[in-house]
């Protein structure tokens, strides 16, 4: 830890003297001591003695499964049966792998197992048809006694999970459409450009009830299946370290990273939910929810490899957002391309000076530095590399901001397309909406770049659903 900081041991964020170059005073900077380290060794864990009396299944690949059940006995095969129903099968209650023999069942909630897998609990629904679930993980996560075992103990708590139907337009241009179409990125701009963004209305039906973790949830069932593809934006961590200033989870802080079964069950609960039939089904994974993927490595990208291994999706449907980690995009970049989502890089400045003032994290990697490290990723045909972009009002939304951005993002050299965002307003957050024509300006200057450029449509934003308002609102 640098000496000019002292730790918010309360909070898990570290406070840093007032930098050289005039920023504001005693700033909260959220980067965590894994941030100024690197060493996973340091992170902050507030529930880790947390008794643990469960053991979750749920989490383990076929591989360690099979480990397991070699190590009591029985032949390894039957780890793969429990792969199977747990993640192909969704099968959420030990007692109801029919495929286990009746004492083996016994023998393994006798000693502490049990499948474990997150569950909705609690499900807002916003009048555009986004949903946000509460997700609640509800067992320990100390899977110490599995060969292999994973994390850290775990705590009872809820993350944030939010289902697009039809998804949000961040999806577009980047090539991967099973069918190898792509839209056309000013006629999807225009049609994005209709719907003007709007201030958030708490108008959302809340429906089920948040649960105590001995009873099971009771939520109301989804709608009936209208959709004809989704996006699911999937947490990493509870509360997020790096702080950046625009965003309502980095209001929270670090609250504990989530463990590998924590994030893919995310997604399970939500395809249970809504019927997805793998293989058949067009559903895209964001991993932009709460938290930062990458000051999570092992645990996400373990999450990663369950649901390309033993749930059965695509990388390729899989886009993950960093806030500009260099180590973790380096050691991204080394991921074979069986396992490894595409990359989306949140960038939302034109500059090191706007974008150190906005995003704390910026003063330890710049965006040089991260262009750099982006540049090791071996891309795909027809890959792009994904700019994120938060349009705030009069802060990051000038002409000449835009004009900037289209010479960075061209000088990276990269395949690349750029996604505009405008800021979604969050109680206790000071940053204003940016006007349409400012938006559409912005737009057209990346365009006539070159840069295929899109608008996210604001999804569920009147059930704090959308980009950056993921806090446990739970207010309705
Ligand atoms: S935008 Fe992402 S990285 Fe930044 S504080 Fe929010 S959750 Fe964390």
């Amino acid at each position: 830890m640098p000496s000019a900081a002292r730790r918010d041991w309360s909070r898990g964020r570290i406070w840093f003297k007032p930098p050289p170059s005039g920023l504001r005073e005693r700033r909260k900077c959220s980067i965590l001591s894994q941030a100024v380290t690197e060493k996973s060794s340091q992170l902050v864990h507030f529930d880790a003695t947390r008794p643990v009396d469960k053991r979750p299944l749920f989490g383990l690949d076929a591989e360690a499964l099979s480990a397991c059940m070699t190590e009591i006995g029985e032949p390894a095969w039957r780890g793969r049966q429990l792969a199977e129903a747990m993640y192909r099968q969704r099968v959420a209650e030990l007692p109801e792998i029919s495929t286990l023999s009746k004492s083996l069942r016994q023998r393994l909630a006798a000693e502490g197992w049990e499948v474990g897998r997150p569950e909705i609990v609690q499900v807002f629904q916003s009048v555009d048809g986004t949903e946000r679930y509460l997700v609640q993980c509800h067992s320990g996560d100390d899977q110490t006694g599995a060969p292999g075992g994973r994390s850290i103990a775990a705590g009872v708590e809820t993350v944030e999970t939010v289902w697009m139907p039809e998804g949000d337009g961040g999806e577009s241009g980047d090539g991967s459409e099973p069918d190898g179409s792509e839209s056309d990125p000013g006629e999807a701009d225009t049609r994005e450009m209709s719907r003007a963004p709007s201030f958030p209305r708490f108008s959302a039906e809340r429906v089920g009830k948040h649960k105590s973790q001995s009873s099971p949830a009771q939520v109301d069932p989804a709608p009936e299946k209208s959709w004809s593809r989704a996006t699911i934006c999937v947490s990493s961590q509870v509360g997020c370290a790096v702080n950046c200033h625009f965003c309502l989870t980095g209001k929270l802080g670090l609250q504990r990273n989530l463990s590998a079964g924590e994030i893919a069950g995310q997604v399970i609960a939500v395809f249970e939910r809504h019927g997805v039939e793998v293989g058949r089904d067009r559903v895209n994974l964001v991993f932009m929810g709460m938290g930062e993927p990458f000051l999570n490595y092992d645990n996400f990208m373990a999450a990663v490899r369950l649901l390309v291994r033993e749930v059965g999706l695509s990388p390729q449907r899989m886009t993950v957002s960093t806030s500009g980690i260099v180590p973790g995009i380096e050691r991204f970049a080394q991921e074979p391309d069986e396992v490894r989502p595409k990359l989306a890089i949140s960038l939302n400045a034109p500059n090191d000076e706007i974008r150190g003032e906005i995003m704390p994290i910026n003063r330890k990697w710049p965006i040089e530095a991260v262009m750099d490290a982006v540049r090791q990723v071996r891309l795909r045909s027809r890959e792009r590399i994904t700019f994120e972009y938060v349009l705030l009002g009069g802060v990051t939304d000038k002409a000449e901001h835009a004009a900037e951005v289209a010479r960075l993002v061209r000088r990276t050299g990269l395949p690349a397309k750029v996604n505009l965002i405008a800021w979604n307003s969050g109680p206790g957050i000071e940053y204003t909406t940016p006007q349409p024509a400012a938006v559409e300006n912005f737009r057209l200057t990346l365009a006539n770049a070159g840069i295929p450029t899109y608008l996210r449509k604001p999804r569920g934003r009147d059930i704090f659903a959308a980009c950056g308002q993921l806090k446990r609102t739970v207010e309705g």
